[in-house]
């Protein structure tokens, strides 16, 4: 069997099967925006008992960007493209309601490459890991026969009792979204400067809300983020074509197949819509917008039309291999 028929998250579900039971437990493992382990340390517990630091949970992420797949090298800004190749995990730390501390980036480059980019690329990840506070503590550095590859793995931390995870929306639920969607950024190779913006402080607001009841960061696009979301919960969702935030120039396709937007999609409690949209708008600038609610399972992942006419989406979205 090839690649191109299983697609990105098949192949995935398949090496989960191989490595089965983790011969060591996670609080979180295989299947969302970050990993999750318990931090084991004393000094912590006796920290955290005196809210001097509220977190128990160590998040992991990984992420890479490769030329051809993610950006070609032409007309690219390496500053951009290493800004972007970090903000990209902060992104996932977001979706779980954490906040970013440690970072590691690896690079593979073909022998004949320019140094001065990859110093350009260096300067741009800096810039954004001072921005954030992350430490830039290693990485790996190899020759990669043809195409540039950075791949970043982010540390952050967590409360564990106020981490998000795609699981745990429930039937009822208002479905919500930072942003607007299918903007010329939604395009993959659009290496846009300071683009994404990483929902840190947007996170921290929703998951601090107390009534915030699963999270994602919509890095294949907004339909699915949607379909994660559901597969992980266990619940159907209704999405209201007429709410969806479309980027100036974009079209509803654009907005719900895109991708590479990376804006918070999450779900809360019925009823506390306005109390959001005012914890939200009292700190951060940031679009928010209602456009959906979560089912049941069996009523399936579908878009209602402005006419409420209910039909299931077209594809599932953005997938590699496929
Ligand atoms: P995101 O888009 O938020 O970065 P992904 O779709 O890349 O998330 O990954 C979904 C989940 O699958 C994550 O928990 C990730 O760690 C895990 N995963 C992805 N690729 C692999 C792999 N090759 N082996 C094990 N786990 C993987
Ligand atoms: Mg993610």
């Amino acid at each position: 069997v090839k690649l191109s028929k299983l697609g990105e998250f098949e192949l995935i579900d398949r090496l989960n099967k191989i490595i089965g039971k983790p011969a060591r437990e996670a609080v979180l493992g295989i299947g969302d925006d970050a990993a999750a382990i318990k931090i084991r340390n004393s000094n912590i517990e006796i920290l955290n008992k005196f809210q001097i630091r509220n977190s128990n949970c160590q998040l992991v992420t990984t992420d890479t960007l490769i030329q051809g797949v993610h950006f070609k090298l032409k007309g690219t800004s390496f500053a951009h493209l290493g800004y972007k190749a970090l903000a990209i995990n902060i992104s996932d730390i977001a979706a779980m309601g954490g906040i970013p501390t440690y970072a590691l980036i690896t690079i593979g480059a073909n022998k004949n490459f320019p140094v001065k980019k990859i110093e350009e690329l260096y300067k741009g990840i800096t810039n954004l890991a001072k921005k954030y506070k992350i430490g830039i503590i290693g990485g790996d550095t190899v020759s990669s026969p043809k195409e540039l590859i950075i791949s970043i793995t982010l540390l952050g931390e967590a409360d564990k009792k106020q981490m998000l995870t795609r699981a745990g929306a429930e039937v009822g639920d208002s479905i919500l979204v930072t942003g607007n969607f299918g903007g010329p950024k939604a395009d993959k190779f659009t290496i846009c400067p300071s683009s994404p913006v990483p929902r840190i402080k947007e996170s921290q607001i929703i998951a601090k809300s107390g009534f915030c009841t699963s999270m994602i960061d919509s890095s294949d696009g907004l339909v699915r983020s949607l379909f994660e979301v559901c597969k992980s919960s266990n619940v159907g969702a209704r999405l209201f074509s007429d709410c969806v935030p479309i980027a100036h120039k974009a079209n509803l396709k654009q907005a719900l197949y895109g991708g590479e937007e990376y804006e918070l999609v999450f779900t809360i409690k019925k009823g506390r819509e306005a109390e959001m949209i005012s914890l939200l708008s009292r700190r951060v600038e940031t679009k928010v917008s209602i456009c959906g609610e979560v089912v049941g399972e069996d009523d399936g992942i579908m878009l209602v039309d402005m006419l409420g006419k209910v039909r299931p989406f077209k594809s599932k979205g953005y997938e590699h291999f496929k």
